[in-house]
């Protein structure tokens, strides 16, 4: 049986130690770490992330803003309160919860955030420097940065000769979680809807991440005996076991099949899932870091 890799104490190793450079930077006499989420609307699964993100941020002992619109709010008045937070000298990461309501454009959204602000690193500016590899000063997308993390848990830093196969080409996890297993000397597959024979493909991986959005699509024997399996998958589905109505939360892995072929595996919940606002955290205390002109943790 797989090694479980659990995504909850990681987390809370990355928030803790987010929480010991924070009282270190102000020790230094610096200001301590701002973030600004910003939501738009009242998507109720987008309140629990964002309350979660805020709640997090107060407990590594940042200054936390958060800023709640009405569904209505006009493109330019989201722009605008962008502008004053990149102007903030108080703030050195800003979020804006997506989705957004359709009248907004995101993209345009993102790319007004300043870069060293980008703690989510969607802006072009850090997605161009995560395909470069300027990893020091690149913002990585939190969802790959953490899955990233679990992986050299148990397979150290440098993933030299590894095959990686990522399943999902989203500009959110599947292009940047290639980068970083590229970035680590990984030789690296992206598959997607239209790839052929994808068990097949799958079955070479040393590492397999699985990023589609689909539950369970992803089989036992389709994975390598030993392989590393990181399952970024969050679907609800019905649990009629647990009562009329009743659902559960699965993974795009079918669990415990592929737990026996695999030598290590996320859990779905309790594996990345948690990682991710670990990793805003940590995007977070290094934008104050290198806005205090300091070197940033590694
Ligand atoms: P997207 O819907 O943006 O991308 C899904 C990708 O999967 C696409 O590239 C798509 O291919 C590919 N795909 C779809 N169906 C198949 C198939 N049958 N075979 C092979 N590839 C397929 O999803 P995201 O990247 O945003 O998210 C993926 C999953 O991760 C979701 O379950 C999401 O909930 C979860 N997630 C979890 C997070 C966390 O914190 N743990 C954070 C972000 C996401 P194509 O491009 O060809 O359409």
């Amino acid at each position: 049986m797989a090694e479980v890799i659990d995504g909850k104490s990681v987390a809370e190793d990355v928030v803790r130690t987010v929480k010991t450079l924070t009282a270190e930077l102000v020790a230094k006499g610096k200001a301590k770490p701002g973030l600004a989420v910003v939501i738009v609307g009242e998507d109720p699964a987008s309140q629990v992330y964002v309350a979660s993100k805020s709640r997090t941020a107060k407990e590594c002992g940042f200054h936390s803003l958060q800023h709640t619109l009405p569904a209505e709010t006009s493109e330019q008045a989201l722009l605008k309160i962008i502008a004053e937070l990149n102007a903030d000298p108080a703030i050195n990461g800003i979020l804006v919860q997506l989705p957004v309501p359709a009248h907004i454009d995101a993209g345009k959204i993102i790319q007004a955030i300043a870069p060293q602000k980008d703690v989510d690193g969607f802006h072009f500016i850090n997605v161009g420097k995560l395909g470069t590899g300027e990893l020091d000063t690149a913002f990585v997308p939190c969802t790959p940065a953490g899955s990233m993390l679990l992986i050299e848990r148990v397979r150290g830093k440098d993933l030299s000769g590894l095959n990686a196969v990522v399943v999902g080409r989203s500009n959110i996890v599947g292009k940047p979680m290639a980068n970083l297993l590229l970035a680590a000397n990984c030789t690296v597959t992206i598959a997607h809807s239209r790839t052929k024979d994808l068990p097949a493909l799958a079955r070479t991986a040393d590492i397999l991440v699985a990023a589609v959005g689909r539950p369970e699509m992803i089989k036992g024997d389709w994975v390598k005996p030993g392989a590393t399996v990181i399952d970024v998958g969050i679907n609800r589905i019905p649990a009629p076991e647990k009562g009329e109505g009743k659902s559960r939360l699965v993974g795009d892995v079918a669990y415990a099949e592929a737990a026996r072929e695999a030598g290590a595996i996320t859990p779905v919940p309790g594996g990345v899932g948690p990682m991710t606002i670990a990793m805003l955290m940590a995007n977070t205390l290094a934008s104050a870091y290198l806005a205090a002109g300091l070197k940033r943790p590694s």
